[in-house]
């Protein structure tokens, strides 16, 4: 298992747009989009998570890593459905209207101070890559917490954080037809 120096938000390279792995460049990135996978993996097994001081996450970013590419990894398993992404130069081609938060907002292996309020995020998108664990082009569709990791993944690409999102003057403003996960 690698265990993978992450980057906080106090460094620069987490505000930077990365750059877009091309054709030629996809199998060179392969082994450590799929370490990435297994850190995800790795970092939600309590035993594991502990003797390593991990924190546990679903989805790492390559600027997280300091590796300015675009390339993202996503891990979620809540006892019902599993969900596993390596993507290479993902995109989101359409997002619902209807958006979702978590409840008790949400956090970031790259963020260690605290930041209350709500990060709203479109409640179900249709995202393009290229999927290392299929090893071709997808196009595939999200909601609920996949999207809301996807979406937060995706804008460490951009060089954009979750509180970026929160609202300065009502951090905690409802809006009512958001679904509250
Ligand atoms: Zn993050």
């Amino acid at each position: 298992m690698k265990l993978f120096n992450i980057v906080l938000d106090s460094n620069k390279s987490l505000r930077e747009k990365s750059k877009s792995i091309s054709n030629e460049q996809l199998s060179e990135y392969k082994p450590l989009g799929l370490e990435m996978l297994d850190y995800l993996k790795m970092s939600q097994d309590e035993d594991i998570a502990n003797k390593y001081h991990i924190q546990p996450g679903i989805g790492l970013a390559a600027p997280q890593i300091n590796k300015n590419i675009r390339l993202i990894a996503i891990y979620i398993n809540d006892g019902e459905n599993s969900y596993e992404y390596v993507l290479a130069n993902p995109v989101i081609i359409s997002k619902s209207v209807k958006l979702s938060y978590l409840r008790n907002g949400e956090g970031c292996l790259s963020v260690k101070n605290n930041h209350p309020g709500f990060v709203y995020r479109n409640y179900k998108i249709t995202v393009e890559a290229y999927s290392y664990l299929d090893d071709k082009i997808v196009t595939f569709k999200a909601k609920d917490l996949l999207a809301i990791a996807l979406q937060h993944e995706i804008d460490h690409l951009d060089g954009i954080l979750y509180y970026d999102h929160i609202d300065k003057k009502e951090p905690f403003k409802i809006i009512e037809s958001a679904i509250a996960m």
